[in-house]
């Protein structure tokens, strides 16, 4: 599940560090030396998140964070030498999702690409569900928080992947679901995981705490999986 990150910054050495500090974390990157390149490619695919400058030699910063959240609904950091208040909050106003000044230790900006990915794939798993939990068997399911809690009171962090898998049954509990159907439910972006199998090895083995849990995600032979219990959907 390697997420590709777009880097908009004109300055070489700047874009250099981060570039080999992102790799070194396991993202994939994409450089680009000016706003324009940046537009183009974006319209053809978009990256899981960037990084923009707000200086730029061809088009103003904060005109192409405009640009960027028309075509795409994709989370941008700001890196910018100005030190003005009024520009981050203009960034912030116009949609920008954080803001780091430079000079920044570039552990910095990887910890904020976390923070600000993780908000994201929570925010746009189930809109509608933002405020509920459900309980199941014993557990309890957060979506805003993609934390499971098992019978024991112990949680877990789920990948916004395994927890748009989890979701597709926690909304359709005691029904057969084809991986057709989880595919295209819990697919989410193309920067995730697409193998359901791989994905559905990863959550049962998070579901299996509790003693009354076994067989809970049952596959069925040919036809899908089903989650064999009842789901109460309440309000957080
Ligand atoms: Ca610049």
């Amino acid at each position: 599940m390697n997420k590709t990150i777009a880097i908009v910054e004109d300055d070489p050495s700047i874009a250099a560090v981060i570039l080999r500090t992102l790799e070194e974390h396991g993202y994939l990157t994409e450089h680009y030396s000016s706003g324009s390149s940046f537009l183009t490619a974006l319209r053809k695919k978009a990256p899981c998140l960037c990084l923009l400058d707000l200086g730029l030699p061809d088009i103003d910063g904060i005109g192409l964070l405009g640009s960027i959240k028309e075509i795409a609904s994709i989370p941008v950091i700001i890196l910018s030498g100005r030190h003005h208040p009024s520009d981050r909050i203009v960034g912030l106003e116009l949609g920008a999702d954080d803001y780091v000044v430079k000079p920044f230790d570039p552990r910095e900006v990887v910890a904020r690409i976390r923070t600000v990915l993780r908000r994201f794939d929570a925010a746009t798993l189930a809109p509608d569900m933002q405020n509920s939990v459900a309980t199941f068997s014993g557990w309890l399911f957060d979506p805003s928080a993609l934390e499971l809690t098992a019978p024991d009171g112990s949680a877990t962090d789920l990948s916004s992947a395994e927890a748009r898998l989890l979701q597709a049954f926690l909304e359709a509990p005691q029904r057969v679901l084809s991986r057709d159907f989880l595919l295209t439910k819990a697919g989410g972006q193309e920067c995730f995981d697409r193998s359901i199998d791989v994905r559905m090895s990863r959550l049962r083995k998070k579901l299996q705490k509790g003693e009354n849990i076994k067989g809970l995600i049952r596959t069925v032979y040919g036809a899908g999986y089903l989650l064999s219990c009842a789901v109460e959907w309440q309000s957080a």
